[in-house]
């Protein structure tokens, strides 16, 4: 994800950095857990809502919620009440018996989506992996094909496990990982023409496309949201073709654009989709979603010890209800008009560093002049002294990505310190 990309980032500032050591004390961390991620040096401890202290109490607006996570924000006594609950009830046991609520949240997503089955695991990376197996079993049980290739989008996410850096068009997650997974194959996201192109060649090489796997908006490639007119093209040539379309939809899946998929705002539905950040508000879950025709797998094809335990399940579906309860698709949709609003009020303020403000509902980003030195970086880390937590997506795009429920206030306070952190960063 970005933030790990930050670890080879100039501009990110190291621990001795003035004006951030005083809030960092790693006390042993860095010499205990790997260094897989380029740290922020700042040590949250608690949160409410929106908000979230640092350890010496420090208060910012938290507009990354554990990147896209924490769509309920931090606290939200409805997770608290549940977790509580859940706990004392039964919190794990193994899929090997039937778990009701397990049952009672695929059928909320069942009757939320266009998904006729769900299996459950997790994290975004095995929900993919899940996606992946399944569309390979059905290539070769059902289309008979015997080397299927997945299509999937060049900056495109889909995970850190070695199947899923296969999938992810970007070599900078692939480096030094080699072999990888065989049966992938590239082409540029939004450009049709490419797409009908690679599936023509690889036909002639007899290596069918048996599925393609795109992001409904590039998450972590950017914030760049899928053009309708290519989404339905490629529908259409997936019918046509018999090709299954995978979306995934961990970034952007579960009401964080407005609506609860996607894919709605595509006017297309895919065969198999994917979530995992918002589902469960924080708690770690995933989901592989298909249709009917294309639920292939039998018992002992795939499984996950923790997945769907009673625990998540209780959470997630307490998640989907307050979505549904707090009519927060509604403020998704009244915030992040507000926000780009107001991006786009500063960005004509900075032509030559602000080249663009885009996204849908509440994940947009704010693209940075190619030719300037200016990085997301710099933003995210003057933003912060500001007060206010932010997040990259890739070298040039300042994501925003916060909780569902931000109110109206909390998205002006917001954009005044986004005022303030750009002003210090341009100088
Ligand atoms: C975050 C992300 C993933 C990976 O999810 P993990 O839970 O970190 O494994 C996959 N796809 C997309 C689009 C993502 O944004």
């Amino acid at each position: 994800m970005s933030i790990e990309t930050l670890a080879n980032h100039p501009s990110i500032p190291a621990e001795s950095d003035p004006v951030m050591s005083s809030l960092f004390s790693p006390e042993g961390f860095d010499e205990s857990v790997m260094a897989t991620y380029g740290r922020f040096p700042l040590a949250l401890e608690r949160g409410q809502g929106s908000k979230v202290w640092d350890t010496n109490g420090k208060e910012y607006l938290d507009f990354v919620a554990g990147i896209a996570t924490c769509t309920l924000g931090h606290a939200h006594p409805v997770m608290v009440e549940t977790v509580t609950q859940q706990m004392q009830k039964l919190h794990h046991v193994s899929n090997l018996y039937y778990i009701p609520v397990q049952g009672e949240l695929a059928k909320w997503l069942i009757e939320h989506s266009c998904a006729d089955s769900v299996f459950f695991c997790n994290s975004g990376a095995e929900a993919n992996e899940g996606a992946i197996k399944l569309a390979r079993k059905y290539a070769h049980t059902v289309l008979g094909i015997k080397q299927p290739v997945i299509l999937t989008a060049h900056a495109s996410f889909h995970g850190r496990t070695l199947a899923t850096i296969t999938a992810t068009g970007q070599p900078k997650y692939q480096q030094n990982f080699d072999p990888l997974m065989p049966g992938f194959h590239y082409v540029p996201y939004n450009d049709i023409a490419a797409i009908e192109t690679a599936i023509a060649q690889l036909d002639a090489d007899e290596r069918k496309v048996a599925a393609i796997l795109l992001e409904p908006l590039q998450g972590e490639g950017g914030v760049r949201p899928g053009d309708v007119a290519y989404f339905q093209q490629i529908r259409k040539i997936c019918d046509e073709k018999g090709i299954l379309l995978i979306l995934d939809e961990v970034q952007v899946g579960m009401g964080r654009t407005g609506k609860f998929w996607g894919y709605e705002n595509l006017g297309i539905e895919p065969d198999i989709f994917t979530s995992a950040k918002g589902l469960g508000g924080g708690i770690p879950i995933g989901a592989t979603l298909c249709k009917q025709f294309c639920n292939v797998f039998q018992p002992g094809d795939h499984a996950s010890t923790f997945g769907g335990n009673p625990f998540v399940c209780a959470v997630a579906l307490s998640v989907c209800q307050t979505l549904e309860k707090e009519h927060l698709l509604q403020n998704v949709e009244q915030r992040g008009e507000q926000l780009r609003q107001g991006l786009k009020a500063i960005a004509t303020n900075y032509p030559d560093h602000i080249t663009e403000v885009r996204g849908w509902g509440l994940i947009n980003g704010m693209e940075l002049n190619a030719d300037t030195k200016l990085t997301a970086a710099d933003i995210v880390k003057a933003c912060m002294a500001e007060g206010l937590l932010l997040v990259p997506a890739g070298a040039k795009v300042v994501r925003f990505v916060p909780p569902l429920i931000v109110t109206a206030p909390e998205v002006d306070q917001a954009l005044k310190a986004i005022q303030r952190g750009i002003a210090a960063a341009i100088g």
